[in-house]
């Protein structure tokens, strides 16, 4: 298997995915609903761990439908009831109970990122309809399962089928998910405070392109890794870092972070190359290339100009798997 998403084998990374979006039958109305993205592509460079709850928590296929209901109007998650449309009759314990258990074994199994089916009143994470007591639907709420997933596991990656057809919450995703998968790793295997040291480092130009106020923030925070609780330390950084990569980088955030980069060996550059690399920022600034289209040009003038390791072992220039990436970056 190839290992080119910073130092992170494709296939250690675990994503949670509602298992009907993998195309299992096991809706409501016996159907499935195939997320080709997530079959087709993403399957080829990550392990899936597929989750229906509400088949898992005992319920037949098919089934009457379900909904959320907020009976006086509240948005407090735990005055929110799921229950059969049809009869009223109330799954909120079966379901929030089932989670908790689901949960404790998700957490065994390590995973860095979840995607949930939108609308559900068990797996959507955004915007699920919930209905008062005179049944007037307004959009704001949780699925239960994903209330209790986000709950727990607060810097996991999550999204939903129907936003990862928009290619940047997609890219935004696959960067967070290897991110995290990086992170995890460093706190099974090495944990130190110069490892967290060194994390920091390589992570650099992808937090100056996210969060430039994030990265400093973070800088400082690393800063007290060998004086200070050091589980605290990571802790904070783990929220922090995580949170720095949700911010959306701009095109221009992006133009000067490659510019910086190469200014590792700007003096080597000939006129050539100088011109080439104009060219290609310009065509990436003006939205008539990828991304991966100056990361590539930039890796290889890096490479071949004898940059500093420190510069060439950068996440930002390999984020996520390479042969994804080349597809993927936007
Ligand atoms: S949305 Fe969730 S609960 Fe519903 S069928 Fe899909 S995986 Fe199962």
């Amino acid at each position: 298997m190839t290992h080119d998403a910073g130092d992170v084998h494709e296939h250690d990374v675990r994503i949670g995915v509602s298992a009907c979006l993998l195309g299992r039958n096991v809706r409501m109305n016996g159907g499935h609903c195939r997320e080709s993205w997530l079959t087709d592509v993403l399957s080829e460079h990550v392990d899936f761990v597929p989750v229906c709850p509400e088949v898992e928590m005992g319920l037949p296929v098919p089934r009457p439908t379900m909904r959320l209901i907020s009976p006086d109007g509240s948005e407090d998650v735990d005055r929110i009831r799921m229950v059969v449309t049809k009869t009223g009759e109330d799954v909120t314990d079966t379901i929030d109970t089932w989670s908790q258990e689901k949960l404790d074994e998700l957490e065994a199994a390590d995973l860095h990122g979840f995607v949930l089916k939108k609308s559900s009143p068990s797996c959507g994470v955004f915007r699920v309809k919930v209905y008062d007591a005179g049944g007037m639907p307004r959009l704001g709420g949780q699925g239960r399962f994903a209330a209790a997933l986000t709950a727990r596991f607060p810097n996991l990656p999550v999204e939903e089928d129907g936003r990862l057809n928009d290619r940047e919450l997609r890219e935004s995703f696959l960067v967070r998910v290897f991110a995290y998968a990086r992170w995890k790793r460093y706190l099974a295997e090495d944990a130190s405070a110069k490892g967290l040291i060194d994390f920091h480092a390589v992570h650099k130009y992808a937090l100056l392109a996210a969060d430039p106020a994030q990265f400093k923030q973070l800088g400082r925070l690393v800063a007290r890794a060998g004086v200070e609780d050091l589980a605290e330390v990571q802790a904070q950084y783990e929220t922090g870092f995580m949170a720095a990569l949700t911010e959306k980088p701009t095109r221009g955030r992006h133009v000067n972070v490659l510019q910086h980069l190469l200014g590792f060996v700007r003096e080597e550059l000939t006129g050539d190359d100088k011109r080439e690399l104009e060219r290609m920022l310009e065509l990436y600034r003006s939205g008539n290339v990828p991304r991966a289209a100056p990361l590539a040009l930039v890796r290889h003038l890096l490479r071949s100009h004898a940059a500093p390791t420190w510069a060439l072992d950068q996440i930002y220039l390999r984020p996520y798997a390479q042969r994804l990436h080349r597809n993927e970056a936007v």
